[in-house]
Protein backbone atom coordinates (compact mmCIF):
# COMPACT_ATOMS: atom_id res chain seq x y z
CA UNK A 1 0.00 0.00 0.00
CA UNK A 2 1.32 3.66 -0.88
CA UNK A 3 1.92 6.22 1.77
CA UNK A 4 -0.31 8.55 1.08
CA UNK A 5 -3.22 5.99 1.39
CA UNK A 6 -4.99 7.48 4.77
CA UNK A 7 -7.96 4.96 3.97
CA UNK A 8 -9.38 2.90 1.46
CA UNK A 9 -12.98 1.05 1.41
CA UNK A 10 -14.64 -1.03 -0.90
CA UNK A 11 -18.19 0.26 -2.76
CA UNK A 12 -20.30 -2.21 -4.18
CA UNK A 13 -21.83 -1.29 -8.10
CA UNK A 14 -24.04 -3.42 -10.45
CA UNK A 15 -22.83 -3.89 -14.09
CA UNK A 16 -25.62 -1.69 -16.40
CA UNK A 17 -25.30 -4.02 -19.31
CA UNK A 18 -25.25 -7.52 -17.54
CA UNK A 19 -26.62 -6.82 -14.16
CA UNK A 20 -23.43 -8.42 -12.16
CA UNK A 21 -22.54 -6.94 -9.54
CA UNK A 22 -18.94 -6.21 -8.44
CA UNK A 23 -16.66 -4.26 -6.04
CA UNK A 24 -15.21 -0.43 -6.67
CA UNK A 25 -11.94 -0.20 -4.50
CA UNK A 26 -11.61 3.66 -3.65
CA UNK A 27 -8.45 5.10 -1.66
CA UNK A 28 -8.65 8.55 0.45
CA UNK A 29 -5.71 9.93 -0.15
CA UNK A 30 -6.01 13.83 0.50
CA UNK A 31 -8.64 14.96 3.16
CA UNK A 32 -12.11 14.55 1.59
CA UNK A 33 -10.67 13.24 -1.97
CA UNK A 34 -11.57 9.52 -2.65
CA UNK A 35 -9.83 7.70 -5.79
CA UNK A 36 -11.35 4.71 -7.66
CA UNK A 37 -8.17 2.60 -7.68
CA UNK A 38 -9.42 -1.09 -8.98
CA UNK A 39 -12.81 -2.89 -9.66
CA UNK A 40 -13.26 -6.65 -9.19
CA UNK A 41 -16.22 -9.42 -9.64
CA UNK A 42 -17.79 -9.42 -6.33
CA UNK A 43 -20.77 -11.47 -5.40
CA UNK A 44 -23.21 -9.44 -2.93
CA UNK A 45 -23.76 -12.51 -0.82
CA UNK A 46 -19.42 -12.03 -0.09
CA UNK A 47 -20.07 -8.41 0.30
CA UNK A 48 -22.19 -8.52 2.93
CA UNK A 49 -20.45 -11.14 4.58
CA UNK A 50 -17.34 -8.94 4.72
CA UNK A 51 -19.15 -5.72 5.61
CA UNK A 52 -18.69 -4.32 2.62
CA UNK A 53 -22.29 -2.35 3.21
CA UNK A 54 -21.84 -0.43 6.17
CA UNK A 55 -19.28 2.95 5.95
CA UNK A 56 -20.67 5.95 4.78
CA UNK A 57 -17.70 7.55 2.78
CA UNK A 58 -18.45 11.41 1.26
CA UNK A 59 -16.33 14.03 -0.50
CA UNK A 60 -15.17 14.41 -4.14
CA UNK A 61 -14.41 11.05 -5.84
CA UNK A 62 -12.30 10.89 -8.78
CA UNK A 63 -10.48 8.69 -10.91
CA UNK A 64 -6.80 6.78 -10.96
CA UNK A 65 -4.99 6.33 -14.35
CA UNK A 66 -5.08 2.93 -13.50
CA UNK A 67 -8.74 2.35 -12.71
CA UNK A 68 -9.99 -0.57 -15.01
CA UNK A 69 -13.36 0.14 -15.43
CA UNK A 70 -16.38 -2.01 -15.06
CA UNK A 71 -15.08 -5.78 -14.75
CA UNK A 72 -18.38 -7.48 -16.91
CA UNK A 73 -18.44 -4.39 -19.54
CA UNK A 74 -15.46 -1.88 -18.90
CA UNK A 75 -17.14 1.22 -18.97
CA UNK A 76 -14.86 3.52 -17.20
CA UNK A 77 -17.75 5.44 -15.00
CA UNK A 78 -19.92 4.82 -12.75
CA UNK A 79 -23.44 6.76 -11.58
CA UNK A 80 -25.10 6.96 -8.58
CA UNK A 81 -29.05 6.27 -8.18
CA UNK A 82 -30.27 9.87 -7.20
CA UNK A 83 -33.29 7.56 -5.74
CA UNK A 84 -31.67 4.59 -4.01
CA UNK A 85 -28.02 5.94 -4.11
CA UNK A 86 -26.46 2.82 -5.24
CA UNK A 87 -23.59 2.34 -8.15
CA UNK A 88 -24.71 1.24 -11.57
CA UNK A 89 -21.47 1.61 -14.28
CA UNK A 90 -22.01 3.76 -16.79
CA UNK A 91 -20.00 4.53 -20.05
CA UNK A 92 -19.54 8.59 -20.30
CA UNK A 93 -21.21 8.47 -23.29
CA UNK A 94 -24.54 8.04 -22.59
CA UNK A 95 -26.55 11.14 -21.43
CA UNK A 96 -29.15 8.59 -19.53
CA UNK A 97 -29.29 6.01 -17.17
CA UNK A 98 -30.97 3.14 -15.57
CA UNK A 99 -30.59 1.84 -12.54
CA UNK A 100 -29.31 -1.82 -11.67
CA UNK A 101 -30.81 -2.24 -8.10
CA UNK A 102 -34.01 -0.28 -7.97
CA UNK A 103 -35.16 0.08 -11.96
CA UNK A 104 -34.92 3.67 -12.18
CA UNK A 105 -33.98 5.43 -14.55
CA UNK A 106 -33.12 9.37 -15.48
CA UNK A 107 -31.25 12.05 -16.73
CA UNK A 108 -26.67 11.99 -15.45
CA UNK A 109 -25.98 14.72 -13.73
CA UNK A 110 -22.57 15.48 -12.98
CA UNK A 111 -21.10 15.95 -9.26
CA UNK A 112 -18.23 16.99 -7.43
CA UNK A 113 -19.12 15.19 -4.04
CA UNK A 114 -20.71 12.27 -3.06
CA UNK A 115 -21.48 10.21 -0.23
CA UNK A 116 -21.88 6.92 -0.60
CA UNK A 117 -21.99 3.23 1.22
CA UNK A 118 -18.93 1.19 1.37
CA UNK A 119 -17.82 -0.90 3.40
CA UNK A 120 -14.63 -1.43 5.74
CA UNK A 121 -10.99 -2.54 4.20
ZN1 LIG B 1 -20.56 -2.84 -16.64
ZN1 LIG C 1 -31.63 3.00 -7.75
Amino acid sequence: MKNNVKEANVVMARCASTSKSFGIRMERRTDDVWYCTWAFPLSEKSASNEGYTNTVISGRMEFDDEYPGCPHCNSTGWVKCWSCGKLTCWSSKDKSFSCKWCGVSGEVESADEFELNAGGY
